[in-house]
């Protein structure tokens, strides 16, 4: 079989910017570069556009225009969120977060907890589900808010958000949900889900990267992160990123026609890979649950083998994919998800993340099932640790 280009599987990482999205934003950086904040028409066209492209995320969302505020990315997003919660609560110190949190809500979570709060991050099982009794037992009167992030970025794992969101209310706590990578795979709808803000980020979604942002409930007691001018209500300081925003409403345009192709043929064909990988190569597993999951994602783990070794590898083919390590800070440590979850070392160390998109295709899927079984055959080859399992199976 004939390698197609490059076979893109990282879309949890970041997404194609739709072509319909780029012809969308090129005329701001052209004819149309006004300021939306000027008196003069030439920069006021540019701000009706800006709502034009609100109402657009809006209606994706089930929500009212006025409770979008552009931000520059999800991690924005989600720091903007628990701050508000933290500076309009301030006799509140206590956090409730996940173990699986991305690093904008991790590391927001753990910074705090060496700046005066107390922070819970509440446990998942070995399928990456939430420990929800943990979570209902650990909220108090203290509790400032409730952060959870709607789909996890490595496991696809899919956290009940309708279920806990009712709980948390009833106890009168704020609740913010990272849904970065829920938005365009998973239908959202503010009118039954009664979160009060909600951070997601263009670059997930065929959008345009340097632009997310948060969803705030009407009436949700609010503080703005940026202080400076009055843009976006004076919510959000800062001359807007007038391109990005107008790529970010047409990608919820399309998001809401992609989200059926996410749901079935995209499903089917992550379906078909990981069967594909799972029956070729002995000693995989899937990590996280099998069916309450982003139909996008699946995290396979490769017993004894380097998960580094497999994405280089790959990368000579043509596949792009990611790790379960924390390749970031240069270690091969296994994620701290994976590690939450519960996964053997041996096995979190060869995971690999695939996450497809709506620009993938069958042939794609089925390069990528008769090239990679081969790859983690030769690598196990050379492995000690592989050596060592199968002298102590035999
Ligand atoms: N939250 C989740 C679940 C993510 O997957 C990501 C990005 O990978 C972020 C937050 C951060 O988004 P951004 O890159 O736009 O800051």
């Amino acid at each position: 079989m004939s390698a197609p280009n490059t076979i893109y599987m990282d879309n949890n990482a970041t997404t194609k910017a739709a072509p319909e999205v780029v012809e969308a934003m090129l005329p701001y950086f052209g004819e149309l570069y006004g300021n939306p904040s000027s008196m003069h028409s030439f920069g006021g066209q540019v701000g009706r556009h800006i709502e034009s492209a609100r109402s657009k995320l809006a209606e994706l969302l089930g929500a009212d225009p006025g409770e979008i505020i552009f931000t520059s990315c999800g991690t924005e997003s989600d720091s903007t969120a628990i701050w508000a919660a933290l500076r309009t609560q301030p006799h509140k110190k206590h956090i409730v977060t996940s173990r699986v949190e991305h690093p904008a809500v991790k590391n927001l979570g753990e910074y705090l907890e060496k700046n005066g709060y107390r922070v819970t991050f509440a446990p998942v099982d070995r399928q990456g589900n939430l420990d929800l009794d943990y979570l209902y037992d650990h909220l108090t009167d203290n509790t400032a808010i409730v952060s959870l992030m709607w789909a996890n970025n490595e496991s696809g794992v899919i956290f009940p958000i309708e279920e806990v969101v009712e709980k948390v209310k009833e106890r009168g706590i704020v609740f913010h949900t990272d849904a970065v990578q829920a938005v365009g795979k998973v239908p959202l709808d503010m009118r039954s889900v009664p979160v009060d803000m909600l951070a997601l980020s263009g670059h997930k979604l065929h959008g345009p990267k340097g632009v997310g942002a948060l969803y705030v409930r009407k009436g949700t007691k609010f503080s703005p992160f940026l202080i400076g001018g009055h843009q976006e209500r004076g919510r959000r300081g800062g001359t807007e990123n007038v391109a990005s925003i107008i790529g970010l409403g047409r990608a919820a345009e399309l998001a809401g026609a992609f989200i059926d192709d996410e749901n079935t043929r995209v499903k089917r064909l992550r379906d078909k890979l990981e069967k594909g990988l799972l029956e070729r190569v002995s000693n995989a597993m899937v990590n996280g649950d099998p069916e309450n999951r982003l139909p996008n994602t699946t995290s396979v783990a490769f017993e004894f083998v380097e998960g580094e070794s497999i994405l280089l590898m790959m990368n000579e083919l043509g596949i792009c994919a990611s790790s379960g390590s924390a390749c970031t800070s240069g270690s091969l440590e296994p994620s701290h998800v994976l590690r939450a979850m519960g996964v053997p070392f041996t096995a979190a160390h060869g995971s690999i993340r695939f996450s497809l998109s709506v620009y993938n295709t069958e042939e794609e899927v089925d390069y990528v099932i008769e090239k990679l079984p081969p790859v983690i055959e030769r690598l196990r080859s050379m492995s000690p640790f592989w050596s060592d399992a199968q002298c102590k199976t035999a």
